[in-house]
C-alpha cells in the first residue's frame, strides 16, 4: 500500500460552485481562473469541473495546451499574457487570447505575423503591478490595433482590495480603481472582476468576470464564510492515523518540544508534513478533524509527519483517516492561524500527493 495521504476534489462542488458564481456574473462572460493547477486541484479537474464557464484563465502556454488536451474547446485566456516569441506562437495556434501589459510585447507583437490573435489589454488602475497607465490606453490599444491580424477585445484591470468595502481608505479601493477606468469605459468593453469583486462589489459591472478561488469553494474574504457565501469546498486534503501513544504529563512532542502533555495524553502521528504542503508554521491547537470530531495539532509539523492530540476522541485508530482541510475544517481558518490565506495553502500541495476525483 502507498502512503496514506490523498486529495480528492470535488467536481460536484466545482459544478455548484460555478453556477453560483454564474449568477453573480450575470451577463458577463465567466472566465474560470486555473492557474497554478487550478489552485492546486488538478487542471483535468477544472476542465471537467468548470464545462460550464465561458473560458479557462491560466499563465502557462503548457497549461493551454494541458487544457486543450482535455478536450476543453472554449475560449482561453492569458493573464500574464506571452513570455516570449515562442510563446505568442504557440498561443495564437492554440486559439488562446493574451493579456498584454506591457510595451515590450506590443513590439514582439509587430515583429511577427498574424493571422488571427485576440488579445485584451491591461490597464493599471492602482494595483502598480501589470499594465498600462489609464493615460495611455487610448494610444497603445490603437497602436495594437494597427497591427495586422491582432484584434483588441477590450482592457482589462485587476482590484488590489476587492474584499473590502468599496470605499475604504487604501490607496486603492475598488470606488478608485473604478473611477481610474472610468475613461476607458466610454470606449471600450471592461473586464475587471475576481471572485471577490464578483460576489461582494455589485458595483463593479464589465463585460467578463474572472474567478478563482471562488469557484473552488473557498470564500475570497477571511470575514465572510463559505458556507454563508454558499461556496462547496472541492478539495479535501486527507491522511491517515499511521502510529498513536501514549504521552504521559509533562512528555513533549515533536522538534523543540513545543508542545507539552498538560495531563496524561494519546498522541496519534498522521501522514501528512510540511513537505506534503501543510504549513510548518501552523500553531497547536489548529483543528482537524477526525472520527467525527475536530482534534488539535500538537507539535511541530515535520517534514513527512504531523502529530494530533486525540485524548478526547477513542475511537481515533491506527488507518483512521484524518481531514486535514476540506468540508469540515475550512482552509481559510487553518490560513489564518499560520498568517496566510486559504489561497497559497491550496497552491502549495505538494506534487507527491496524489490527486483523484469524483
Ligand atoms: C488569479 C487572478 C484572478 C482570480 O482571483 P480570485 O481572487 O482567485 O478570484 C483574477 N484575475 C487575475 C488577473 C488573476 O491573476
Amino acid at each position: 500500500m502507498s502512503r496514506p495521504i490523498s486529495v480528492l476534489v470535488h467536481i460536484d462542488a466545482m459544478r455548484h460552485n460555478v453556477a453560483l458564481v454564474r449568477k453573480a456574473a450575470g451577463s458577463r462572460t465567466l472566465w474560470a481562473v486555473v492557474k497554478a493547477n487550478a489552485y492546486g486541484h488538478g487542471l483535468e479537474n477544472a476542465v471537467s469541473g468548470f464545462a460550464e464557464a465561458d473560458g479557462l484563465a491560466m499563465l502557462e502556454a503548457s497549461e493551454a495546451r494541458r487544457a486543450r488536451a482535455a478536450g476543453w474547446q472554449k475560449r482561453l485566456l492569458m493573464l500574464e499574457g506571452f513570455f516570449d516569441a515562442a510563446d505568442a506562437l504557440e498561443l495564437e495556434a492554440l486559439g488562446a487570447e493574451p493579456v498584454i501589459h506591457s510595451r515590450w510585447q506590443i513590439e514582439l507583437l509587430k515583429s511577427m505575423p498574424h493571422s488571427a490573435f485576440r488579445v485584451h489589454v491591461k490597464i493599471n488602475s492602482g494595483m502598480n503591478r501589470l499594465g498600462f497607465q489609464p493615460a495611455e490606453s487610448a494610444q497603445v490599444i490603437s497602436e495594437l490595433r494597427s497591427i495586422p491580424g491582432v484584434e483588441v477585445l477590450d482592457a482589462v484591470t485587476h482590484f488590489a482590495n476587492a474584499e473590502l468595502p468599496f470605499e475604504n481608505a487604501s490607496a486603492a479601493s475598488v470606488s478608485t480603481q473604478l473611477r481610474q477606468m472610468q475613461p476607458i469605459a466610454e470606449r471600450e468593453e471592461l473586464c475587471m472582476a475576481n471572485s471577490a469583486a464578483g460576489l461582494m462589489q455589485p458595483a463593479v459591472a464589465g463585460n467578463g468576470l474572472r474567478a478563482g478561488i471562488a469557484l473552488y469553494g473557498i470564500s475570497p474574504s477571511s470575514d465572510v464564510s463559505s458556507h454563508e457565501l454558499g461556496l462547496k469546498p472541492a478539495m479535501t486534503l486527507s491522511a491517515d492515523i499511521i502510529a498513536l501513544r501514549s504521552v504521559a504529563r509533562g512528555g513533549a512532542v515533536g522538534y523543540g518540544s513545543r508542545w507539552t502533555a498538560q495531563k496524561d495524553s494519546r498522541i496519534a502521528v498522521v501522514a501528512c508534513g510540511y513537505a506534503d504542503g501543510y504549513p510548518r508554521s501552523m500553531p497547536d491547537g489548529a483543528p482537524v478533524w477526525v472520527e467525527g470530531q475536530i482534534a488539535p495539532i500538537a507539535g511541530a509539523v515535520s517534514m513527512d509527519m504531523l502529530t494530533i492530540d486525540v485524548t478526547h476522541i477513542p475511537q481515533a485508530q491506527i488507518g483512521s483517516r484524518v481531514e486535514l482541510w476540506g468540508e469540515h475544517i475550512c482552509v481559510n481558518d487553518l490560513a489564518r492561524r499560520c498568517g496566510t490565506i486559504g489561497y497559497e495553502l491550496l497552491c502549495a500541495v505538494a506534487s507527491r500527493v496524489p490527486v483523484s476525483s469524483n
